[in-house]
């Protein structure tokens, strides 16, 4: 058994730049971010949809009545390199900790923490 954890909920994809390898997320038409190629320089991949938190923030309160607090917003760094905000969800959540795609319990998108090892309850 590896230490990837579990699969990605969901497919994550990226445009990759087949000059300098940079990844953009989200797949956009303007070209690469890095060296400004474009056109057949850059291919659509499937991203592992795994990285790591490099900071978070849990929200109490928001003006807009649709939103329902709390929830926690966080900047992961994808395994190919992109930073993406995004939602993220369930325990042990922090900087630094290693995530995958997931699917918070409203269906909507989210990074989860992976749980590569035994958790231990004394
Ligand atoms: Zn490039």
């Amino acid at each position: 058994m590896d230490d990837s954890g579990p699969e990605p909920a969901l497919p994550l994809r990226a445009l990759r730049c087949r000059r300098c390898g940079r990844a953009a997320v989200p797949v956009q038409d303007f070209g690469c971010e890095s060296c400004g190629a474009h056109d057949l320089d850059l291919e659509e991949v499937e991203l592992s949809g795994r990285g790591v938190v490099l900071a978070l923030t849990t929200v109490h309160r928001h003006p807009a009545p649709a939103v329902e607090p709390p929830f926690t917003l966080g900047s992961v760094r994808l395994d190919e390199g992109p930073v993406v905000r995004a939602l993220l969800h369930g325990p042990e959540l922090r900087a630094g900790a290693p995530v995958v795609v997931d699917l918070a319990a409203d269906g909507r998108p989210a990074f989860a923490v992976r749980h590569a090892e035994k958790e231990t309850d004394a």
